[in-house]
């Protein structure tokens, strides 16, 4: 296709309505419009035509063998487009098709005139073929001639065509002034601006509303000349347009005019596309037919573009930011002072320049991917690349292209913004370096965490072991934080706040002061606390003995702030101790008595010896020898408790027979003690692997014990038995029994029953304890059956000797 500038729709739409016959081609022949009436005259219609080839909407008429019309046309054209003016045509003849019987043609002479039209650069735009229908001219010149030539024969039919011919004139003039006032009437409503000059003074003849509305002036100025009518056009460019298509014929068209013209008493600047074209009659030039478009707003509008774009320029001129423009095809337009500044590009010939080339070798691939699919798509894309600026340094640039439309909202390309992120990526990889850190240290703290609470586990798990209630006190508030078992040990409720008003209720009030000033030590001085004290249970009432320990943390303000304890329930403790206690008085005085008694036989003897009397000392040496032999079996046995204790009792075991032993000593029992009847039930040979002595002692404390604690006169029955791998060996009293609440204490140290019966008998509360001491290191069971006032029945079993 040929490059050339079509010309506006609006233009082609006057040519549409002017009072004319035009057919506009393009340059290249192609139809672009046709004028109302040359449709109307050739029968077509403009669809059928518009932007088809000259000679394919109007082909040489197949019937006229002689014709040679296109090769006429196609001359004609030539010649305008060589000489770039005007040319007229010879009559010609074409024929065109009968609307009104298909397939038939009309006879038509026409006369064509080929008028140039350029664009603001001088280039050939359009042409317009002007067509005058002469028909009817060349028709009535046919038939003069065709009558001259008849004459002769035809004389008499003269006066015929005579009147015919003035039947012929009449009606043309009919039809002229129809047709004037038809064309009058067109351009009236014609939806173009059009006025009509006549005479060399141009004076208005015809002006239709929308020109009068552009010239700001009203129906009066028609009469007059262009200079009267419309004074401040004088020295305008128009008037030499206007001048120049008088005097030469030439028609011309000029686009986007400025014309100034006072509207409502106000000078008003208007952009015009006009077009003159010189009215002939005959030869002559009587006037100019003058066509305006208003195209202010558009002009307007591009002024507006350029205005900004020189706006644009300045504005990315001085910006720290990024600019650079692209066209739609990608290549480089424009590049912003900071972009050269940045990268020491010389900005004289872009398209030249090979900007990738400086992008990080690593990001090259992705950046010009999204350029090109950018540039595919017309769509919005951010970019994030390194590039080497003119240190030969890389930077870090976040650029992001914008698509640019046009008015006409066709793809203009690109425009670009960017900036340097080289810091911020900096501190990204910073961030990231931080995360990762954190990340780690995290997973530390979790690990720590995770042992912190394995160890608070264990510490739970310990106090739990270890029957320790753990407690926090804040000094400040009172309030204590417990856990469960500190809370079951004092009978405070679960599940409910506790305050240190709650846990003194429970102390017994003697020991209230020793334990609130414990506490008042801790907050003053931070002493660490350590306090054993009695309790009433609060929920059971029983009296328990309880152990604090704790420690004070302080505060971040150096403030004793918090005491962490633990409690544990030292009742056996303190009662053993306790019963140590009464040990130690009884001990003193049981030991006191037969020394007593000993110095008493002593002092006898010796007096009974001093009056030189031939005196048998023996009686008084027995009485001393058996308070010697008591104190010798006390003296054991609380020699064998801390032995025992330290652990310094060793067992000397050996293969015996338990059934002989323990009726050995039944045996020597029942001579010494004659108070009661020894019934013993022996088990045939019971191979056992013993400390003799200490099984020995077992049976005598045991047998002791139920003389001690049985009437005289009543039964001891010793009963041996093998059960399965184990012999068994039971002492049945029948005296005062142990009650159901002390029979599991009576294997425990120092205990003894305290009632009125047993307030009269000696002990020392330790004899069950060490039975059951020595028969637990042989692997065997003690314990008791016994009912008050009945009696009691001792048992102790030991493993047999299995082969
Ligand atoms: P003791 O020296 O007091 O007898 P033991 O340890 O041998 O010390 O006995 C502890 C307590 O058990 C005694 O004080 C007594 O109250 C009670 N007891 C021991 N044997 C008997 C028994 N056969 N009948 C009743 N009570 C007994």
């Amino acid at each position: 296709m040929m490059q050339y500038k079509r010309p506006s729709e609006d233009t082609l739409k006057a040519l549409e309505t002017a009072p004319a016959m035009f057919l506009i081609l393009a340059p290249d022949l192609y139809i672009l419009t046709a004028s109302n009436l040359f449709l109307e005259a050739t029968g077509t219609d403009r669809a059928a035509i518009a932007g088809k080839y000259f000679f394919d909407a109007f082909p040489g008429n197949p019937d006229l063998l002689d014709s040679n019309g296109v090769a006429n046309i196609l001359s004609s054209i030539n010649e305008v487009m060589l000489t770039g003016k005007q040319h007229a045509m010879p009559i010609q003849r074409y024929h065109v098709p009968d609307r009104s019987a298909p397939g038939t043609l009309i006879i038509r002479y026409w006369e064509p005139l080929h008028i140039p039209v350029f664009d603001e650069k001088g280039l050939l735009s359009y042409i317009i073929q002007s067509v005058k229908n002469v028909t009817e001219e060349v028709m009535s010149k046919v038939e003069a001639r065709q009558s001259k030539l008849d004459s002769d024969d035809s004389l008499r039919e003269l006066g015929l065509m005579n009147r015919r011919l003035e039947l012929e004139v009449a009606r043309r003039t009919a039809e002229l002034k129809q047709s004037e006032s038809k064309y009058r009437n067109l351009i009236q409503h014609c939806p173009v601006a059009i006025q009509v000059f006549r005479g060399e003074d141009m004076v208005f003849e015809i002006v239709n509303d929308l020109m009068l509305g552009f010239l700001g002036k009203t129906r009066d100025i028609i009469g007059k000349t262009l200079f009267e009518g419309v004074p401040e056009i004088v020295g305008q460019p128009i008037v030499d347009v206007l001048y120049g298509v008088y005097k030469t014929g030439e028609p011309l068209a000029v686009y986007g005019e400025k014309v100034i013209l006072e509207r409502n008493g106000k000078s008003e600047i208007g952009y015009y596309d006009v077009i003159y074209r010189a009215l002939y009659d005959d030869e002559k030039i009587t006037g100019v037919l003058g066509i305006a478009i208003d195209v202010t707003p558009q002009i307007v509008a591009q002024q507006a573009i350029v205005e900004s774009e020189e706006r644009f320029r300045n504005m990315a001129e001085n910006s720290d930011i990024l600019i650079s423009l692209v066209d739609e095809f990608g290549t480089l337009e424009y590049l912003n002072a900071s972009w050269a500044k940045m990268t020491g590009w010389v900005r004289d010939n872009l398209k030249q320049l090979s900007w990738d080339e400086y992008v990080h070798p690593d990001d090259r691939s992705a950046v010009t991917d999204k350029f090109i699919n950018g540039l595919e798509n017309k769509t919005e894309f951010v970019n994030e690349f390194r590039l080497q600026n003119k240190e030969n340094d890389y930077r870090w640039l976040r650029i992001k292209g914008t698509p640019r439309f046009d008015s006409l909202q066709s793809f203009r390309g690109f425009i670009f913004s960017g900036i340097d992120i080289t810091e911020e990526k900096q501190r990204l990889l910073e961030i990231e370096y931080i995360n990762k850190a954190l990340i780690f240290s995290n997973e530390q703290l979790l690990n720590a965490n995770l042992k912190l609470l394995e160890s608070e586990e264990n510490l739970l798990t310990a106090f739990d072991a270890g029957e320790l209630g753990s407690c926090s006190l804040d000094l400040k508030t009172g309030k204590a934080e417990m856990s469960e078992r500190y809370r079951h040990l004092y009978g405070l409720p679960q599940e409910v706040e506790i305050s240190w008003e709650m846990v003194l209720q429970a102390v017994e009030p003697e020991f209230l002061e020793e334990v609130n000033l414990v506490l008042e030590n801790a907050i003053k001085f931070g002493k660490p606390v350590d306090s054993t004290y009695a309790i009433r249970h609060l929920s059971t009432g029983e009296k328990r003995w309880m152990r604090v320990v704790g420690k004070v943390y302080q505060g971040i303000d150096g403030t004793n702030e918090r005491v962490y304890a633990i409690v544990m329930d030292v009742t056996a403790q303190k009662q053993d101790e306790l019963r140590k206690n009464d040990f130690i008085a009884m001990v003193s005085h049981e030991l006191k008595t037969p020394l007593t008694s000993i110095n008493g036989y002593v002092q006898l003897l010796g007096m009974k010896m001093q009056n030189g009397d031939n005196y048998d000392g023996s009686p008084i040496l027995t009485k001393i020898h058996a308070q010697l032999k008591k104190m010798t079996t006390m003296i054991n046995g609380f020699l064998s408790i801390s032995r025992l204790e330290s652990g310094k009792i060793h067992l000397i075991k050996k293969t015996l027979n338990f059934s002989e032993i323990i009726g050995a000593l039944v045996e020597e029992y029942k001579m010494l003690a004659s108070t009661h009847n020894f019934i013993f039930n022996k088990c045939g040979q019971t191979m056992v692997n013993a400390d003799e002595d200490k099984i020995e002692h077992v049976l005598n404390n045991l047998l002791s014990n139920a003389v001690k604690y049985s009437p005289a006169n009543t039964e001891i029955e010793i009963d041996c038995r093998v059960d399965g791998d184990i012999v068994m060996l039971s002492v049945k009293d029948r005296g005062m029994g142990i009650h159901v609440h002390d029979i599991p204490k009576l294997f425990e140290r120092y205990y003894r029953v305290q009632s009125l019966q047993t307030s009269t008998i000696a002990g020392f509360g330790i004899g069950l304890y060490l039975c059951a001491e020595i028969i637990e290191r042989h692997g065997g069971k003690i314990w008791v059956e016994s009912e008050l006032d009945l009696g009691s029945i001792f048992y102790f079993s030991l493993p047999l000797i299995t082969d």
